[in-house]
């Protein structure tokens, strides 16, 4: 029983159905999100609809002045970013400059081979998309949500089960339960889950269960005009990415890498998962993430061994001088 609760199976590792051992009995494939950042023109109509659709207030806009990245950062009242990385790369061609990017137009800008639609239809050339070099400078856009993580440590510590794991798969938080503890905050490995400050209660993506339960796709899958994200069963959706990179490395884009799929992964793998162009770090994403609840079953089995070491030495404290006494009258009873 102990082992089935702290064992690696609901901590840590791999976890193929972490619906069902939430206790969903006949639950339907998990769905997610795969985010190609590759085909992100930056137009932040997956932040407005989710903002609209969830009716979140608006938190500040405030241009970093480095890029128009007015939003800067998940939070509480932001569930979908549009990252704005602008770098500073070698021109293509020129001395010292990566293999990065597809063919150059007459115009010197890149060429990126397009995702197939959802219809089938695409396939074809893109200019100067996220990946796009034009001489010394390129834009990376990325949309960054909640991870929906397969061992979720916001869901692990969260004392009230206002963090909770769907039928799909998914890690909703309510906020009529929340009571503003924010264990949570610390324990996300991405930093992802914020209190907002009027009232202290958490607030997160919820890929828009109410959406889901209806049939729907999340609104800001249903907004995004390019297909950069795409929400499906995960399985068909590693599937489909993993055609992406290929294709992209195809075309000379050898940096294209996913993030976040591998179900081996420190969290078990990520319910949204992303195609980068780049390092992680770049987009502000943690290389190696960790579920902070993976080592408490060591941690505990430790505590564990203390108090029982802590115990029968209090024990031993007290019984040591009534067995010497027990002892003693023993000896004077032997010489009478
Ligand atoms: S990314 Fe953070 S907030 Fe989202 S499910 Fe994972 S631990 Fe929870
Ligand atoms: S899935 Fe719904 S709640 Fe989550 S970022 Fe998209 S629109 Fe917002
Ligand atoms: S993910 Fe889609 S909707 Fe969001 S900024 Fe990129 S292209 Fe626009």
């Amino acid at each position: 029983m102990t082992d089935h609760l702290l064992g690696d199976h609901l901590l840590s590792g791999i976890e193929p159905g972490p619906a069902r051992d939430a206790g969903h009995s006949g639950a339907p494939p998990r769905t997610g999100f795969f985010t190609d950042t590759s085909v992100c023109i930056g137009c932040k109509a997956c932040e407005v609809a989710c903002k609209e659709w969830n009716a979140l207030p608006e938190d500040g806009l405030s241009l970093s002045g480095m890029s128009y990245d007015n939003t800067q950062g998940l939070g509480a009242s932001t569930w979908r970013h549009v990252a704005f990385i602008e770098q500073e790369v070698p021109a293509r061609g020129g001395p010292g400059a990566p293999a990065r990017g597809g063919p150059l137009t007459a115009e010197g800008r890149t060429q990126l081979p397009l995702a197939e639609t959802s219809d089938g239809t695409g396939g074809g050339l893109d200019e100067g998309t996220g990946g796009g070099t034009g001489g010394d400078l390129r834009w990376l856009m990325a949309s960054d949500v909640c991870k929906h993580c397969t061992h979720a440590a916001c869901l692990d510590v969260c004392p009230t089960g206002s963090l909770f794991r769907t039928e799909f798969g998914t890690v909703v938080v309510q906020e009529d339960i929340c009571n503003g503890c924010g264990y949570c905050v610390p324990a996300c490995p991405y930093g992802v889950i914020e209190q907002r400050p009027s009232d202290g209660r958490a607030f997160k993506c919820t890929m828009c269960y109410d959406r889901l339960g209806a049939g729907q796709e999340p609104a800001c899958a249903k907004a995004c005009p390019t297909e950069s994200i795409q929400y499906g069963p995960l399985d068909e959706l590693r599937e489909r990415a993993a055609l992406r990179v290929d294709q992209l490395h195809a075309a000379g884009v050898t940096d294209a890498r996913l993030y976040g799929h591998e179900p081996d992964d420190g969290v078990g793998g990520d319910g949204a998962f992303f195609l980068l162009l780049d390092e992680p770090e770049v987009y502000g994403l943690p290389p190696d993430p960790v579920v902070t609840t993976r080592d408490l079953p060591a941690m505990w089995k430790h505590a564990g061994t203390a108090a029982l070491t802590l115990a029968g030495g209090i024990a031993l404290a007290f019984a040591g001088p009534a067995l010497r006494q027990l002892g003693a009258a023993t000896v004077r009873r032997g010489r009478r």
